[in-house]
């Protein structure tokens, strides 16, 4: 089971990566966008962070949902919608629930992607967060039909993340600001792409302490 503790935990964690990495993720929207990623999300998991006291005590779905509130509220690029719409859509999947099975995470994540796929409207292979969801959830849901649980099926869908988010670099970019660069911008990591892979990497670095 992963508790509401592991969560609130999860979201804490992720801020912090961004935090003591904003540099690098803004580097990288430097090279293919307008070097904003980083302090994109940086602010927004900042502000959301800040509002976890506040529903702390609530079901995992209320918690999801105030980060999504915050994020679409305090991020202007593009990240804003869909980092609030995955976390939307996710908080509707767990909604009243104290603890999640390997199930309910199942869910949780796959309709965090769904969100991000209608909101976005990217296919796989466009060089965005779509390319380390994707892989991720798909990891995760054959380890679940496997029986295993969900420390384990997150081990795998961070490996398949971490993949998918080495594939990005020779893809050309069709969605978003990089798709600006057309072919110039091959031979670059996708900057969302790589806030997905920490995202889930936190999931699975608080499953495992
Ligand atoms: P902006 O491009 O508005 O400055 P950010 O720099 O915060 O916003 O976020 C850029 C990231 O957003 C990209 O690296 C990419 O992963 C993601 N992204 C952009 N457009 C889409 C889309 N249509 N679908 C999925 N992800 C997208
Ligand atoms: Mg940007
Ligand atoms: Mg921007």
């Amino acid at each position: 089971m992963v508790t509401k503790e592991q969560i609130l935990r999860w979201l804490q964690t992720f801020a912090t990566q961004i935090e003591q990495n904003k540099d690098y993720l803004t580097e990288l929207d430097a090279a293919i966008g307008d070097a904003d990623h980083g302090i994109n999300m940086d602010r927004g998991f900042k502000k959301a962070i800040a509002q976890l006291p506040t529903v702390a005590d609530k079901d995992i779905g209320s918690i999801l949902k105030t980060v999504s509130m915050t994020l679409i509220s305090s991020i202007g690029g593009a990240s804003g919608p869909l980092y609030g719409t995955f976390f939307l859509r996710a908080s509707t999947a767990v909604a009243g629930k104290q603890e999640l099975t390997a199930e309910d995470v199942l869910e949780m994540l796959k309709a965090g992607l769904d969100g991000v796929l209608g909101r976005g409207k990217a296919q796989l292979g466009d060089k965005t967060m779509i390319d380390v969801l994707t892989p991720a959830v798909i990891a995760f849901q054959e380890a679940v039909s496997q029986g295993q649980d969900t420390l384990e099926a997150m081990q795998r869908a961070v490996a398949a993340a971490e993949q998918g988010v080495k594939d990005t670099a020779p893809m050309i970019a069709k969605k978003g600001r990089a798709s600006y660069l057309g072919e110039r911008s091959i031979g670059h990591q996708d900057p969302g792409a790589t806030s997905c892979y920490w995202m889930l990497k936190s999931l699975l670095t608080v499953l495992e302490s």
